[in-house]
């Protein structure tokens, strides 16, 4: 977790500690990072990994996602994926369609596949394309 922009914070969100595949602290989707502190928070922030410190979601990147939007309320964790042009909608593998069944969120998600973005939902093993019509598929 870290600070974002003025005006928006992790706070108790601890999302990204739980739903992301980190394969440098070899921690698959899903389950908390053992690093978690039962208090809230990360338990070695100072000496966090790199990846750890350089991670920030979408909703706490931009200004104008509003709070509606932050993951500890929806389920989602809006992001970019590293390397790639595509957007990705990420989920807990135990709630894999929190993407569809947040208005929000997939209002965001159709937005954003009409500016031509390649829109992705992920859970686990699991995607889906969302496109601009707002039809969706699943995808690799
Ligand atoms: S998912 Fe976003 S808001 Fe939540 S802890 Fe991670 S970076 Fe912060
Ligand atoms: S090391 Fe800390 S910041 Fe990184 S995933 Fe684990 S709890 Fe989160």
């Amino acid at each position: 977790m870290r600070i974002g922009i003025p005006g928006k914070t992790c706070g108790d969100c601890t999302m990204c500690c739980q739903i992301l595949d980190i394969p440098e602290l070899n921690k698959p989707p899903g389950p908390f990072c053992p690093h978690c502190s039962a208090k809230g928070g990360c338990a070695i922030y100072a000496t966090r990994p790199k990846v750890c410190r350089d991670y920030e979601c979408d909703w706490l990147r931009e200004r104008d996602l509003g709070p509606m939007l932050k993951p500890s309320r929806t389920g989602v964790i809006l992001m970019e994926e590293a390397d790639t042009e595509r957007f990705l909608a990420v989920c807990h593998p135990d709630r894999p369609m929190d993407w569809l069944k947040n208005k929000q969120v997939f209002e965001h998600l159709k937005l954003l596949a009409r500016q031509g973005r390649e829109v992705i939902a992920k859970s686990g093993s699991k995607a889906w394309r969302i496109f601009e019509s707002g039809r969706w598929a699943p995808t690799e």
